[in-house]
């Protein structure tokens, strides 16, 4: 498998990738089988995401509207909704907008100072972190914003994420490892900041939780090891029960 040699690390999103369909993984990372189409939803994300980074290097409101808008245009061909319907590119370039507006990121700056870190791939040998786990591969990973003490993941959710959700992500833990990287210190928190979509202003919601333990960093250093030795040996099974089909007009 010469492709799968090449890889230099592994990121959150491939283990997430390949619990919800090996095949998947396989289509994705291996074949590098670009994916058809992008969700609105994912789009909207992402371009709002490239906007806030701009607000959080300090760079002022117009900056993150441009760049907002630039990387809403980027790959606009093949976005559409999940039932298969073309957006309309002026609503969502309003809601992308008033998303950013709506973003006041005064309060973080007199908390924390400046950020550490915006935007930025940090990798880390998670191997050297919990004794006993062998890892292949260093873990890598781009974490929204880093101030000293809490990192911050930004979040665009149609519904407030529940418990559930948290006490099982994956990037959550990851992020813990790569804080310690960066600063040679665990991380104080972990602020999961979410903008609900809705009619009219949105609404955000703050949750704070506590650093990840070391339970949950070994039990995150388990998965990974057990999905790479999977990979490594070319376990790519289709799931029929995925979640999410990312590429149904060639599997299903
Ligand atoms: S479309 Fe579904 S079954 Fe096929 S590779 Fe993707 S997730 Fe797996």
């Amino acid at each position: 498998m010469p492709k799968q040699k090449q890889r230099k690390y592994f990121s959150v999103s491939s283990l997430r990738t390949y619990n919800n369909c090996p095949k998947c993984y396989e289509l994705k990372y291996v074949h590098k089988v670009k994916q058809p189409y992008s969700t609105t939803a994912m789009h909207l994300g992402k371009s709002v995401h490239a906007g806030l980074a701009e607000l959080y290097k300090g760079r002022g409101l117009d900056v993150a509207r441009s760049e907002f808008l630039s990387a809403l245009e980027n790959g606009w061909s093949s976005v559409k909704h999940s039932d298969g319907s073309k957006p309309d590119f002026k609503e969502l370039k309003i809601e992308g907008y008033t998303l950013i507006d709506s973003y006041d990121i005064a309060s973080d700056f007199e908390e924390w100072g400046k950020p550490l870190a915006v935007e930025d791939s940090i990798s880390v040998d998670v191997s050297t972190k919990i004794e006993g786990v062998y890892l292949p591969l260093p873990l890598m990973g781009v974490p929204d914003v880093v101030f000293r003490g809490p990192v911050i993941d930004h979040k665009i959710v149609s519904s407030p994420l529940d418990d559930d959700y948290i006490q099982n992500d994956l990037q959550r833990v990851a992020y813990s490892f790569l804080y310690e990287a960066l600063t040679g210190e665990r991380e104080s928190s972990f602020i999961y900041n979410q903008i609900v979509r809705r009619k009219g202003v949105p609404r955000r919601i703050r949750r704070q939780v506590d650093s990840a333990t070391d339970v949950e960093r070994r039990m995150f250093a388990e998965v990974a090891k057990d999905v790479l030795s999977k990979i490594e040996r070319g376990d790519f099974q289709r799931n029929p029960h995925a979640r999410r089909h990312d590429y149904e007009l060639l599997c299903m």
